[in-house]
């Protein structure tokens, strides 16, 4: 594996491997590599010739009061595992080289990027779109593969890649889960035993909420309700939302149709940790 620090190398190297034939998986990350992240890194090369991982905490995706600064790093590990689980590229720029001084440009992808996180976090997917596409820019690659487990961050990735027609498939790859259930996230390092304990709540009230649905509940407040009934027996959480909505466009009618393929949102707080997480369902 070779560690890419510039955007020209990073280019001329992705150019290569086009050039000799070689089809590019490019796997986005913020570095604090778990076994969500190996997943996606897996699959890309099971897609493509040469797995491109990116490294790079983008500051442009936090607000002033959010955890940028002590944001989770251990670059040595990340390589480790990078490598073992099929990178062969990986490109780690600095935020100087992302943004230098004169820097002047903003992606903003309207409708789906304005609803729930984008609610509570209104400057986030201002960050990732822009970041996501001077990724695509460095890389060029056939796939870009993302996690389920940012579920939003995905349907705003593929309407912004749609729109301004990059040439890339965008492949959404399964949530990893730890044992019981808690989806894995660089963020869990945060969970004191107790909060990790309770941190189960997310898996558990998506998958009772999912159980109704296929039971025949197609009321999206009752729905909501079993969600945010189950998380408040946590002490303490602090619920930004708990919300079904329509999978592909995140609407919210009052009644889902039958057959429909409907997502299960929740963000919440644990102490100070916020952890999010979904499921998709088809309603009978
Ligand atoms: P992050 O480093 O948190 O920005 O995540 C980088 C990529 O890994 C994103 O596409 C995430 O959706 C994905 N990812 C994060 N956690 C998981 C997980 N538990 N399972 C699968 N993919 C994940």
């Amino acid at each position: 594996m070779k560690v890419i620090e510039t955007i020209t190398e990073m280019q001329q190297i992705s150019n290569e491997q086009r050039k000799s034939g070689k089809s590019i998986a490019l796997i986005p990350t913020m570095g604090y590599l778990h076994d969500g992240h190996c997943s996606l890194i897996r699959h890309g090369k099971v897609l493509a010739d040469v797995v491109i991982t990116t490294h790079f905490v983008n500051p442009t995706q936090f607000a002033p009061n959010e955890d940028f600064e002590k944001y989770p790093r251990d670059f040595e590990r990340d390589c480790t595992l990078a490598e073992s689980n099929g990178t062969d590229y990986l490109f780690h720029p600095s935020v100087s080289e992302m943004y230098p001084n004169d820097f002047n440009t903003e992606i903003k992808v309207s409708g789906i990027s304005d609803k729930f996180e984008g609610k509570t976090r209104p400057a986030h997917f201002k960050g990732v779109a822009t970041v996501v596409s001077k990724l695509l820019n460095a890389t060029v690659p056939d796939f870009a593969l993302f996690g389920q487990k940012d579920y939003q961050q995905y349907l705003v990735i593929k309407q912004m890649v749609s729109d301004l027609n990059f040439p890339v498939n965008i492949i959404l790859h399964p949530t990893k889960r730890e044992e019981d259930g808690l989806a894995m996230s660089s963020r869990n390092v945060y969970l004191s035993d107790e909060e990790r304990m309770n941190a189960t709540i997310l898996f558990r009230a998506l998958s009772r909420a999912k159980a109704t649905i296929i039971n025949g509940e197609l009321n999206r407040q009752k729905i909501n309700s079993i969600m945010a009934d189950m998380l408040i027996t946590i002490p303490g959480v602090k619920i930004d939302y708990a919300s079904a909505a329509e999978a592909n466009t995140l609407e919210e009618p009052e009644n889902f149709n039958s057959g429909q393929s409907i997502v299960l949102l929740i963000a919440c707080r644990l102490g100070k940790t916020r952890l999010i997480d979904n499921m998709v369902v088809n309603s009978k």
